[in-house]
């Protein structure tokens, strides 16, 4: 008897094949190292997001091991059990003081934190307003909240103030959710804008800084430190595993809302807690952020430097400030033949194709790191250099 079951999904695989867009995982020795080098062999990583060098930074691992070898490898429990160490506590208060908020929430991941956030704040009869490329952790947390999901066009101000005038009338909770940096263009959500509609229509503006957080305003507070705008952020919303250099997600928000979603939102509530050696990192990564703003600089100058050769030679390459740097190639299977040229000149970025953008904008994303050097940068610059469209 044929097994209809594994021939649906070998039939899947083989149709993502054909269209170009399976993906297999890859191991990548590469300690965290922005450049491997084996022998004569060196490749240049671009597409990390220890986007400051704190994820190998020797600080970070000290502060692991010693509360690793004090406390134990696992915390063994949730929060309202035996997980609550007060180091998760000092943790919570050192985002709080970072993104000028009263308070935090810890959760696992970034990726959890936005489902524990948008499902434990709003349901049935609350309405979302969400940015059409807002990362898959917002849509997903949206979806499952059951609340009413309005989509508007990516950064359109004009579009989200007609959707919200649309709904106006009614007295239910109203959220608009934006990335600060959208992951895959490395653009800047309008929060001026976004906040002035969020005052205008009654609607709290819930910022995933993901990309953000570390990376941009003077003392790396993020997107909304950039715009000047802490306070007219309700709901800031970020992760520890990019620019901080360690795991684990975040809210920092009012002392009532953070009371309230650690009763609400399931994540928080029924998972194990970070482990101490994460979270002591964590705490050591967001204090370096703050302390060497040089770190933040040298990542912003590299990005400049990235973006300007670049156009130099010709590429297609959004303006922008993030260190996330796409470069605008088209079809899928050009894309995926610049990445393999790129990597046998020793340049390591992916093509990124739908299901992640959109169809016809397939691309060569970037990231730079601030431990980049120049001469980094200028090999990947003489690799586009050399290459010749199929
Ligand atoms: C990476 C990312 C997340 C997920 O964060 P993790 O800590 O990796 O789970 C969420 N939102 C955005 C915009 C991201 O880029």
């Amino acid at each position: 008897m044929s097994d209809y079951f594994l021939e649906e999904i070998t039939q899947s695989l083989t149709h993502l094949e054909n269209q170009q867009l399976l993906r297999s995982l890859r191991p990548l020795d590469h300690g965290n190292d922005p450049v491997i080098q084996k022998e004569e062999n060196r490749l240049v990583i671009f597409s990390s997001n220890n986007y400051l060098g704190l994820a190998n930074d020797p600080r970070l691992k000290q502060k692991a091991i010693k509360a690793m070898k004090e406390y134990g490898v696992g915390s063994g429990g949730a929060r309202f059990t035996t997980g609550n160490f007060p180091l998760h506590e000092h943790l919570e208060n050192e985002i709080a003081l970072l993104k000028k908020k009263e308070t935090a929430v810890l959760f696992s991941s970034g990726f959890l934190a936005n489902m524990g956030v948008i499902c434990g704040l709003m349901g049935k009869g609350d309405i979302i307003f969400s940015d059409e490329w807002n990362h898959a952790s917002i849509i997903d947390g949206c979806r499952l909240s059951g609340a009413q999901i309005v989509i508007y066009q990516h950064n359109d101000m004009k579009d989200l103030e007609e959707k919200l005038v649309m709904t106006t009338s009614s007295s239910r909770k109203k959220l608009i959710i934006t990335d600060g940096v959208f992951s895959m263009d490395g653009d800047l959500a309008p929060l001026p804008e976004i906040t002035q509609l969020g005052k205008k229509y009654d609607a709290w503006v819930m910022v995933d800084d993901a990309h953000g957080t570390g990376v941009l305003g003077a003392n790396g507070g993020g997107t909304a430190e950039y715009f000047g705008l802490e306070k007219d952020v309700q709901l800031s919303v970020g992760t520890l595993s990019k620019a901080v250099g360690a795991e684990g997600g975040f809210v920092a928000c009012k002392k009532e809302v953070a009371h309230y979603l650690r009763n609400k939102a399931r994540p928080f509530i029924f998972q194990t807690s970070l482990p101490p050696g994460i979270v002591a990192a964590a705490i050591e990564g967001l204090q370096i952020i703050q302390r060497e703003p040089g770190r933040r600089q040298k990542l912003l100058d590299n990005g400049t430097y990235f973006r300007r050769e670049l156009k130099n030679v010709g590429y297609h390459v959004p303006n922008g400030i993030t260190p996330i740097i796409p470069v605008l190639i088209g079809k899928a299977e050009d894309a995926l033949h610049l990445a393999n040229h790129l990597e046998e000149q020793g340049i390591f970025a992916p093509a990124i194709r739908p299901p992640s953008v959109p169809e016809g904008s397939c691309r060569i994303r970037f990231t730079v790191m601030a431990t980049h050097k120049k001469e980094d940068i200028t090999q990947a610059i003489q690799a586009f250099r050399r290459w010749q469209k199929p």
